[in-house]
């Protein structure tokens, strides 16, 4: 039996709803990194809002158009914020951007004093809050932020990932381009499908502390939790795909299916599933009926390196799985 990650008591902040009902402002973050993408710039967007919900300024990236390496779409937008504001802290104010900020953007978030940062897909090779320096935990970091990650990561993720197909397509499938070079974010190889979060490749074999649920079950990052027992944490899928969505993790730290299954004990593995039954009945699917998915590896796309299986109920699934 591994070691369990100690368990914290889970908050309950987030309010019901789907991802763009969770977190709007992300869909003009999006849009933004959508436009970037049609002006041949690296697909990432940015939107900077008030504390009462009004968007201050936004931009994607401008690497290509001003041809400099620093023109990232979160740098311009603060800049953008703060002049618009006529002043140089944003203490009130929320970045929404798609994709998880570098060194040189992370550093200028805490320089504006922001008061939270929302991010979609993350970037091992080139972020700076949950990946190499992990800059708001420096001691020499003088204001941190609130930190929320990975919302409507994959739609971030998504649109790195085609931007570089095309790109590779054009340039008759030769690897790396210039400018992702040059803004040091992480190359989504579409043909590997999108990366592990941790990892950027194929689901690893050695746990990583730092993955999202790990975090999530240190009570770093709050979740809206279903039901907890001694072996296992049932909580939503923060980015719903059916009108139930509800993700079971155990609390050891297993990366996968395969990892689960090959070193869990009989005890563990005895408790885990007993949760899953007993989650499905607390959200009242049992009767109308559930599917449980759980994705291994690369070709299933699992994209959180820590074991999961996801509940789905609340409408008609369909006849079969379709690849
Ligand atoms: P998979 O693609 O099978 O690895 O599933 C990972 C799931 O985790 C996705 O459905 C994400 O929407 C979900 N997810 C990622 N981060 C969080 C989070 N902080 N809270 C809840 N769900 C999350």
């Amino acid at each position: 039996m591994r070691a369990t990650i100690e368990c914290h008591p889970m908050s309950d902040k987030r309010p019901a709803g789907g991802p763009s009902l969770l977190f709007p402002h992300m869909s003009l973050a999006l849009a933004e990194a959508e436009a970037a993408a049609a002006r041949a710039e690296v697909p990432v967007g940015a939107v900077v809002v008030s504390a009462t919900g009004q968007v201050i300024a936004r931009a994607g990236n401008e690497v290509e158009a001003r041809q400099d390496p620093t023109a990232h779409a979160e740098l311009l937008a603060l800049q953008r914020a703060a002049r618009q504001r006529g002043t140089k802290w944003l203490s009130d104010a929320t970045l929404y951007v798609t994709l998880e900020p570098c060194a040189l953007c992370a550093a200028a978030i805490s320089q504006f004093r922001l008061l939270r940062l929302v991010y979609g897909a993350y970037d091992p090779k080139g972020g700076a809050v949950d990946h190499g320096p992990r800059w708001f935990s420096q001691p020499t970091c003088l204001h941190r932020p609130e930190v929320i990650s990975g919302v409507r990561e994959q739609e971030g993720a998504l649109l790195l990932r085609r931007f570089f197909h095309d790109r590779r397509a054009e340039s008759g499938g030769h690897a790396r381009l210039h400018s992702l070079e040059a803004g040091g974010q992480t190359e989504y190889p579409e043909e590997r499908g999108p990366p592990s979060p941790k990892t950027g490749q194929e689901t690893p074999t050695v746990y990583d502390t730092t993955n999202i649920f790990a975090r999530l079950l240190r009570g770093e990052i709050p979740c809206k939790r279903v039901h907890e027992t001694a072996h296992a944490l049932a909580f939503h899928d923060i980015a719903p795909q059916a009108p139930v969505h509800v993700l079971v993790i155990p609390k050891g730290a297993y990366v996968s299916s395969q990892d689960f299954a090959a070193s869990a004990s009989a005890e563990e593995i005895a408790g885990f599933w007993r949760t899953v039954a007993e989650t499905a009945a607390l959200l009242g699917v049992v009767e109308p009926g559930y599917r449980l998915v759980s994705n291994h590896g690369r070709d299933a796309l699992q994209s959180v390196p820590h074991y999961h299986v996801h509940i789905l109920a609340g409408a008609a699934m369909g006849a079969r799985l379709v690849p």
